[in-house]
């Protein structure tokens, strides 16, 4: 192996192995979590080291139908293409779908909406993806920007909702670029298993996709927080860890009764994220 590619799988590893650690060896963090600290460690599980060869994504044949989940490093900026092969659902995910739509009504044969959904899955508007801010990104092909009531004409779903390919997690990786730490990745770890369940807002109507991004990112911050905070108690956390931590405390902050979202940390989000 080429001594730049092992430099990028050593940093994957390191980064794979501290999520690890802090879910295991660090007691405060499983008994913070409850039961989604078992879920994050599946999701680590899931992650396997893919490569960049010539501006594509590749990974081994054998992964395509496993719930593998494919982690790259890049260079911000660097365009990457996603394969056909590598954007189709998963056999969780295919499973999930069916299940979703149930049987009879107006639907046409599950098969053929699996079909049609994996194929534009396979086909997205704009299959290159490219980390332009942040440290890391979850991407999942999905049916966002399409309209899909061409696939579910006749039925009640609502307009708004998505439908999410195997996706796929890329970390930032560059000169001097640090270990990548525990909270931040835990964070992506909560939108690859959102990934996963990506058929809750087919029935929201009334919540825009934006808004939708929002409670996705909220709920990072919120499960992944707590995780942040035990690190630093214990005297583990690094820059990264303490910067999930302070986000945390600052939606904690803006809080409201609701139960929901409030309006001040939907405008904090909006800040976060663009
Ligand atoms: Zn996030």
């Amino acid at each position: 192996m080429a001594s730049e590619q092992r430099l990028r799988h050593h940093f994957l590893e390191q980064a794979v192995e501290g999520a690890r650690d802090a879910l295991q060896n660090v007691p405060e963090v499983a008994e913070r979590l409850g039961g989604m600290a078992t879920e994050l460690s599946k999701i680590g599980d899931q992650l396997f080291i893919a490569n960049v060869r010539k501006g594509e994504l590749q990974f081994p044949k054998r992964y395509i139908n496993s719930e593998g989940i494919p982690l790259i490093a890049v260079h911000r900026g660097t365009k990457v293409h996603v394969p056909e092969y590598a954007a189709k659902m998963t056999p969780r995910q295919e499973a999930g779908l069916r299940q979703r739509l149930g049987t009879g009504g107006d639907y046409p044969p599950q098969d053929m909406y699996i079909r049609t959904i994996n194929d534009h899955l396979a086909h997205p508007t704009n299959s290159d993806f490219q980390l332009s801010k942040g440290l890391a990104q979850v991407r999942a092909a999905d049916l966002q920007q399409r309209n899909p009531s061409r696939y579910f004409a006749g039925n009640n779903f609502a307009p708004a909702y998505r439908i999410y390919g195997r996706p796929l997690l890329a970390l930032l990786y560059g000169e001097n670029q640090p270990v990548f730490a525990a909270s931040p990745m835990l964070h992506e770890y909560v939108h690859l298993l959102q990934a996963f369940r990506h058929l809750e807002p087919l029935h929201d109507e009334a919540t825009p996709i934006h808004t939708a991004d929002l409670n996705k990112e909220l709920e990072a911050y919120m499960f992944i927080g707590p995780v942040a905070d035990c690190l630093q108690t214990a005297g583990l956390a690094a820059d990264e860890d303490e910067n999930q931590l302070r986000i945390y405390k600052d939606l904690v902050q803006r809080r409201d009764d609701s139960g929901q979202m409030s309006q001040l940390q939907a405008d904090y989000l909006r800040f976060l994220v663009q």
